[in-house]
């Protein structure tokens, strides 16, 4: 797993090296160039069979062009509180299956030409009746006041094995390593739309990516459409789940490694798979 992560980490540096000498050569990327040959997901990060121990909370499989994530969850707190007429649990399961959907590759994701489906089956249980033993959970806690929503890991640290233990980064063993801490809003209260959205947020940092909003990159290219990448993103201002998402998320799940979009004091390390900035 260490040597992979090693060898993928190398490819991409490569990778972004070409890019570079192409935009040289031809003072624009993209230029004139042949799109090099599309490959399937498959082909390009195996099936992940050697990524997991069977056991984590959260689990991936490749095969062809479709990524599956089984995601093991345990709703605890207020679940059955409702928004509307959706339970709070209900609403965050909608928010997870934001990140299925169809995507395609660019040139700053993946590879141009390619399209490739992720599904998301969601495995849930609550105060933990039903636990499949030998199977970690993350926790979903649900609460109904107001505050910022957050996951139980470090900015920065992220160990997807020990996800749904208590022998996470950090030492206050208050949840387990990886837990979502849900708020009924900020400063008020989420209509069901914004709860589904913030859920999907929170569980962008389970499968390892950092913030992207307030960290000064306001406009980048690797969002579809080019310059709002900000708020367009759902690890920015709860935009919507990008193929640039799921690449980071590959690259997490390959090195068990924080993905974050810059450098900064806090211990967040720039994603090898942000090529435009
Ligand atoms: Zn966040």
């Amino acid at each position: 797993m260490k040597k992979a992560f090693k060898g993928s980490r190398a490819l991409a540096i490569i990778a972004a090296a070409v890019i570079a000498a192409t935009a040289f050569i031809t003072g624009s990327i993209g230029g004139t160039l042949a799109a090099p040959a599309t490959a399937t997901l498959q082909q390009m990060y195996g099936t992940l069979a050697e990524n997991t121990g069977g056991y984590e909370a959260v689990k991936a499989r490749i095969s062809g062009n479709t990524l599956t994530i089984d995601l093991y969850v345990n709703f605890t707190g207020a679940h059955k509180t409702k928004i509307g007429d959706q339970t709070y649990a209900a609403l965050a399961k909608k928010g997870f299956r934001l990140w299925a959907g169809a995507y395609a590759g660019s040139q700053w994701d993946f590879k141009p030409g390619m399209r490739f489906t992720v599904k998301m089956n969601i495995y849930d249980i609550y105060n933990g009746a039903g636990r499949k033993p030998g199977q970690n959970y993350i926790d979903f806690v649900c609460k109904t006041s107001l505050g910022r929503g957050y996951v139980f890991q470090g900015v920065g640290y992220y160990n997807r094995e020990l996800m749904g233990t208590y022998q996470g980064a950090i030492p206050d063993k208050s949840y387990p390593c990886g837990s979502i801490v849900m708020y009924n809003g900020v400063s008020r209260r989420y209509t069901a739309n914004q709860y589904a959205k913030t859920a999907a947020h929170e569980l962008g940092h389970v499968l390892g990516l950092g913030d992207l909003y307030g960290k000064g990159v306001a406009a980048t290219k690797e969002c579809p459409g080019g310059t709002k990448y900000e708020k367009g993103d759902i690890m920015g201002a709860h935009g919507h789940v990008t193929a640039n998402n799921i690449e980071m998320f590959l690259e997490a799940y390959r090195t068990n490694r924080y993905q974050a979009y810059v450098n900064s004091g806090l211990p967040e390390v720039k994603s090898a798979v942000i090529r435009s900035y």
